[in-house]
């Protein structure tokens, strides 16, 4: 049998706190992932889904237990892994694409000017930025254009994993529902593997391959972390595109 892609094993994570008590988010999380896998994790506000995330992305260690992505110990932030988070967090001083560019050139230093920018265009393309708007800065964009470039910057980079944080919770519910489709279409073309939290089951069950429930008991914030996993038929089927949002 192979290994599976990405292995989550005896993870827990503790924040110490100035008392003395510390606070136990999560403790013994056990599950895997294969490749090309599209994973959501959802559970309610404040349950560790970004804690887990930010463990996975290697921008925070486990306590206790250890991450595995393709045999290898994830300990460090790394272009294998690329993330969205719910605010964006683009450069607000470079153009969308400039955005993009920049990670397409760390990933591939030996890339000409001009492979960058193709590559970055094909992915804003693919986010449906289009007509200048990918060298407008983030501020001249609205939320679900900047959200688009984000996504866009992500998988240009083609990470092994990508990981995204409730990456439509600030969006309206009209701008969510193009982009969910532009995620998903992206995604089909990539055979990538998402990680993607959300506290939407509906959004959740639209996007995923299986779901993670995070739960925490009937013991807020300190209990064992309860994972159920939904199965689902895999499917990467066409999904219609409104190109007027
Ligand atoms: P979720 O993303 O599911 O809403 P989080 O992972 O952000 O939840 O937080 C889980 C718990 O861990 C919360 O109780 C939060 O207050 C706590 N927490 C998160 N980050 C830190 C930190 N750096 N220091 C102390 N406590 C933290
Ligand atoms: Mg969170």
């Amino acid at each position: 049998m192979d290994k599976p892609f990405l292995e989550i094993d005896g993870l827990a994570k503790r924040f110490p706190n100035p008392k003395g008590e510390d606070l136990t988010v999560f403790e013994n999380v056990n599950f895997d992932i294969d490749r090309g896998e599209f994973i959501c994790i959802i559970g309610h506000s404040g349950c560790g889904k970004s804690t887990i995330l930010n463990v996975l992305a290697g921008l925070d260690e486990p306590t206790e237990g250890a991450v595995t992505m393709d045999g290898k110990e994830v300990s460090g932030p790394s272009l294998d892994r690329g993330i969205v988070f719910q605010n964006y967090s683009l450069l607000p001083w470079m153009s969308a694409i400039k955005n993009v560019a920049f990670g397409v050139k760390a990933r591939n230093p030996k890339w000409s000017r001009a492979q960058v920018y193709d590559h970055a265009k094909t992915f804003l393309d693919m986010v449906g930025l289009r007509d200048g708007a990918e060298h407008r800065k983030p501020a001249q964009l609205s939320g679900g254009m900047r959200q688009r470039v984000s996504i866009a910057r992500a998988f240009a980079i083609e990470p092994k994993l990508l990981l995204l944080d409730e990456p439509f919770g600030a969006l309206d519910a009209l701008t969510r529902g193009t982009i969910q489709d532009e995620l998903i279409r992206i995604w089909q073309g990539t055979n990538q593997t998402v990680f993607m939290i959300t506290h939407d089951v509906d959004e959740a069950i639209l996007l995923a391959d299986r779901i993670l429930l995070m739960s925490n008991g009937p013991k807020a914030q300190v209990a064992e972390s309860v994972f159920v996993d939904i199965e689902r038929p895999r499917r990467r089927a066409e999904i219609i595109h409104d190109p007027a949002y």
